[in-house]
């Protein structure tokens, strides 16, 4: 499933070109990706003729601006891609379930085998709108973007804290451990908790800092919430350095179709048995409710 760097390398390669770009159509095909309008006639009249203006992220959703101040929210669920092409006559991928044609030429594709992921446009604030709840973990951020893109989007409000949208000293983030019993890892991944982080890189973060995934979120001494803290943006920085991670199924790819290169350094995900980078002892693989967790028993406290 794409985590924040997968997101992130698509948001930043959909950026460049396409700012300025005014929808000309939209083609829907397959109503379930929509599924969060009455119909996909409904989704497809709200995107045409709008240009969109910026495309930014928030934990694992991709949100374009759109000029009527709407925003069109692409989340790629466990399969999602969205990829350019030149024009209609370039061959379709099989599940393409959405297209948008531009004025200015090309399209962009959604395609997605299990279509899990979803296409929804948020309309535009009007006033009287009922004031909108926001997360009260992101309400601990001290600056960035992600609270004024909250109220943008009131359908993205409840997630919680993003590794680099919002930002929060390691002080504020051992508020938001010690306030939770339950496992590290379960913590990690609780997208209205920290959104973005999903199953490798939780194992690739907890790894870095040295901690094992079991450990209740409130038992963290003050130096280990430290040292977490800093393998959160350390592991998603060096990830989306190298373009995100494609497994062996090879579903992550980016726009332009190619694959990412950070499972190269991996250090623990999907290596069960190697040896660990830093002791040689072999890394562990234990299943928690259908989820495969790697670690090194030695090296994770
Ligand atoms: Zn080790």
């Amino acid at each position: 499933m794409p985590e924040l760097p997968e997101v992130e390398t698509v948001r930043a390669a959909l950026a460049r070109d396409l700012a300025g770009k005014r929808i000309k159509s939209v083609a829907v095909t397959n109503g379930r990706v929509v599924r969060r309008h009455a119909s996909a006639k409904e989704f497809r009249l709200l995107a045409e003729g709008r240009t969109i203006r910026s495309v930014e992220r928030l934990g694992k959703n991709l949100v374009f601006t759109l000029d009527n101040r709407s925003h069109l929210v692409v989340h790629l669920g466990m399969s999602g891609q969205l990829l350019r092409a030149h024009g209609a006559k370039d061959p379709k991928p099989k599940h393409t379930h959405v297209v948008f044609t531009f004025v200015q030429g090309g399209e962009l594709r959604y395609v997605d085998p299990r279509t899990f992921g979803e296409l929804f446009v948020s309309p535009a604030p009007v006033e009287g709108d009922p004031p909108i709840e926001l997360s009260k973990f992101a309400r601990l951020s001290v600056g960035g973007d992600g609270l004024a893109r909250r109220r943008d989007v009131p359908e993205l409000a409840h997630l919680g804290l993003d590794p680099f949208e919002d930002q929060i000293g390691w002080d504020r983030f051992a508020a938001v451990l010690r306030s939770r019993t339950t496992p590290l890892k379960s913590v990690l991944v609780d997208q209205d908790i920290i959104a973005g982080i999903g199953n490798i890189y939780s194992d690739e973060i907890l790894f870095n800092a040295g901690l094992r995934f079991d450990r209740p979120a409130q038992s963290l001494s003050t130096i280990e919430i430290r040292r977490l803290h800093r393998a959160i943006a350390e592991v998603l920085s060096d990830a989306i350095k190298h373009r995100g991670s494609t497994l062996r199924d090879e579903q992550f790819v980016d726009p332009d179709g190619r694959a990412g290169e950070y499972q190269q350094f991996h250090q623990v995900y999907d290596r069960e048995g190697q040896a660990c980078p830093q002791c040689r002892q072999p890394i562990r693989r234990e299943t928690v409710r259908g989820r495969s967790t790697f670690y090194c028993e030695k090296c994770q406290a």
